[in-house]
């Protein structure tokens, strides 16, 4: 068993979804639902590799549609 206390306040970390934003200068996408771990007293949140990796897709193709801002729904389509 992991413990999962909060390096930063020794709150306790849960696993939950937060808001990832990305502020790339000329457009901002929000990405919401994604999964993290989330400190559930500071509200610090941590993002696991895949995740990240998942991310960085997401945030690729949000990016391609050049909109000034862009809101989309984390999704994993696929579990490696
Ligand atoms: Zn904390």
């Amino acid at each position: 068993m992991k413990t999962n206390i909060c390096p930063l306040c020794n709150g306790h970390k849960i696993a939950s979804t937060t808001t990832f934003t990305v502020d790339l200068g000329s457009s901002l996408i929000v990405v919401r639902n994604t999964p993290a771990t989330v400190c559930s007293l500071c509200g610090e949140s941590w993002i696991s590799d895949s995740v990240s990796e998942n991310l960085e897709q997401v945030v690729a193709e949000a990016k391609a549609k050049q909109r000034v801002i862009e809101v989309v729904d984390f999704q994993l389509e696929s579990v490696a």
